[in-house]
């Protein structure tokens, strides 16, 4: 019973409940805030779209050659809005969101800067 509640706490929250249809979403189950990325896999000869997969946690060709060249390379691409063509091929990855980490935020601050504030509100600058 005690092992069973320990292996119960320690075991890593996949997400489930997660809604894939939204960029962000806090996890029902573990609190987490939760980013839905969306990548697929291409031949890099051909460039055609692989049908990707999750292995060990990494994005990869659900078949390990391309069926229309034959080539063994491929490269992953973040997808920023999934749909309804690619969605068959793409995988979702549930990334957790560690607020600690300002990366982001500092690129969405630099992209509002740009865009906006520089043209509508100069007075602020
Ligand atoms: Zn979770
Ligand atoms: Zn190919």
């Amino acid at each position: 019973m005690i092992l069973l509640e320990l292996f119960k706490k320690n075991r890593t929250c996949t997400h489930d409940r997660v809604r894939p249809d939204r960029d962000f979403s806090y996890c029902p189950d573990c609190g987490e805030l939760i980013e839905n990325r969306w990548f697929l896999t291409r031949c890099s000869c051909c460039g055609v779209k692989l049908r990707a997969t999750l292995k060990n946690g990494e994005v990869v060709p659900e078949s390990n050659y391309c069926k229309n060249c034959g080539g063994h390379e491929f490269t992953v691409e973040r997808i920023e809005k999934i749909n309804f063509i690619d969605i068959d091929y793409a995988v979702l990855v549930k990334e957790v969101v560690k607020p600690a980490v300002s990366d982001k935020v500092q690129t969405w601050i630099d992209l509002k800067t740009s865009n906006y504030t520089q043209e509508l509100l100069p007075q602020y600058l």
